[in-house]
């Protein structure tokens, strides 16, 4: 089966030619250029289809909330202007005529995740994903679960600092002012305004200096510190952690070194471990997405 899989990413949109095996046989990228808005970026995103043949069923991972069972953006912040209410799996599906199917990107990489990639042998996990915030995703028996509204796991808004810093989401001292790769970046710049990006950070950390071990570890206790909370919510086996930054070695090792001083006794044995696919868990997530919604059709 040959799926066609998009990723619309707040910086690139991706296309990829996958198969039901999680084998990508080609992919492609350009810039999203998310600030022109949701109409320009799915008229893109048609263009760019056009361009392929041969496929059974589309799936479209993308940011934004959105709603999995109607297709459609249920909200999407000023990142992406007049985004919100687009009914991208009406619009998809109509253009090219075979099965859609479309799911919030942070959901999409954890789907990706659990059946081609780190969740391959979990049937329980959560997922995290830091970068400019935090995105979460709840797979229950190796299904999303969405809760009430569809909007379940923003992990990067649970309070863990009541009075603290102001967040974009109206509230002050969410998960992700703290724990975000924006929140390290920030602190890092106290001392340098020159440490403005998690590269360079390491890259001082490696090199043994001192007060960006300070600032990286007290970030990594904040990244701590909503796991443990997690944890207590969920008691879940394993947590998959993605994001640029998690590619640094000397997360997972502290985090792993440390935990258990923040959970009870018996919550201990937690499995922390890293994303696997990389970048390439949006379009294997949509791909999973769109074989699922392929089956439901026939
Ligand atoms: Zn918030």
């Amino acid at each position: 089966m040959k799926v066609l899989a998009v990723d619309i990413g707040g910086t690139a949109l991706k296309i990829a030619e996958t198969t039901h095996e999680g084998i990508i046989i080609s992919s492609y990228e350009e810039p999203t250029e998310a600030k022109k808005g949701g109409t320009y970026i799915i008229d893109k995103v048609c263009r760019l289809i056009k361009g392929y043949k041969g496929y059974d069923c589309i799936g479209i991972s993308t940011a934004g909330q959105v709603d999995s069972r109607a297709g459609t953006i249920i909200f999407a912040n000023a990142n992406i202007p007049d985004y919100t209410g687009m009914k991208v799996k009406a619009i998809i599906s109509e253009c090219f005529g075979v099965p859609v199917a479309v799911e919030n990107d942070v959901n999409a990489a954890a789907l990706g995740e659990a059946f081609y990639g780190a969740g391959k042998n979990e049937k329980d996990f959560l997922c995290l994903t830091y970068g400019t915030g935090i995105g979460g995703a709840i797979v229950i028996d190796r299904r999303i679960y969405k809760g009430h509204g569809g909007l379940a796991g923003e992990f990067g808004h649970i309070l863990l600092h009541p009075e603290g810093k102001n967040c974009g989401c109206g509230q002050k001292g969410c998960y992700e002012q703290y724990a975000s790769v924006t929140a390290l970046v920030s602190e890092a710049k106290r001392i340098d305004s020159e440490y403005n990006n998690g590269r360079i950070i390491f890259e001082q950390l490696h090199k043994g200096n001192m007060d960006i071990k300070k600032v990286v570890d007290a970030w990594i206790d904040e990244v701590m510190i909503g796991l443990a909370s997690l944890t207590h919510i969920f008691n879940p086996k394993c947590f998959i952690l993605g994001g640029g930054v998690l590619e640094e070695e000397y997360i997972v090792k502290q985090i792993n070194r440390k935990f258990s001083c923040y959970i009870m006794p018996s919550y201990r044995g937690v499995i922390i471990e890293k994303a696997k696919l990389g970048n390439k868990a949006g379009v294997l997530g949509a791909t999973y997405i769109a074989c699922q919604e392929l089956k439901g059709s026939c």
